[in-house]
């Protein structure tokens, strides 16, 4: 019961400092020293409260946590195994289905975040959408708050082939690494033939 009442009271004491920047000496003498981190992790990856820290944000210190809004992260782990989450996000190439951003990397609309990637649902679980592989996709911290601001279609290859051709060759190249890196048996077999 000990344990409840730490997550409890670190719920509510997120929830009063929604939007700002709180440290873990105030969580650790809220949840004590040895329970807090666990219990914050508990918050986000099972009831998707939306914690940053610098790890997702260059703008925070090590130590320094932040309730970024209200909202709930898209599909949170409680609901679906990690197997399904492995899965999910395997089958996605650790890549935003919505920006394209990848898992690690600095956020492509906001270079001060590393892209972190939750789980969304195709179709909304409002309109009978499951948990299921098939309905779900990986999406970033930042599509989830709606900030990229990018429509939900997949570009076209004659688009992309048209952006990349107008990049400086430096970007090009990066593209080449990339691609070599994601199919490097076809590549292989291209240039043999
Ligand atoms: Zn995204």
């Amino acid at each position: 019961m000990r344990e409840k009442g730490s997550k409890a009271k670190l719920r509510e004491f997120f929830l009063e400092n929604a939007g700002k920047v709180v440290n873990k000496d105030e969580l650790g003498k809220i949840a004590g020293k040895s329970e807090w981190a666990r219990r914050v992790r508990e918050l986000r990856n099972e009831e998707g409260m939306n914690i940053v820290t610098h790890n997702d944000r260059d703008d925070l210190k090590p130590g320094q946590y932040l309730l970024v809004n209200l909202k709930p992260l898209p599909a949170f782990d409680r609901a679906i195994s990690k197997e399904t989450r492995a899965f999910v996000l395997d089958r996605n190439g650790f890549t935003c289905q919505m920006c394209g951003a990848a898992a690690g990397e600095p956020h492509p609309y906001d270079a001060n975040r590393k892209t972190r990637l939750h789980l969304g649902h195709v179709i909304d679980k409002s309109m009978g959408g499951t948990d299921d592989a098939a309905n779900l996709k990986a999406i970033c911290s930042v599509c989830n708050e709606g900030a990229s601001n990018l429509t939900l279609n997949r570009p076209q290859a004659i688009k992309l082939l048209a952006q990349i051709r107008r990049a400086p060759a430096s970007d090009q190249l990066d593209v080449l690494k990339w691609i070599l890196q994601k199919f490097p048996d076809q590549a292989k077999k291209l240039l043999d033939e």
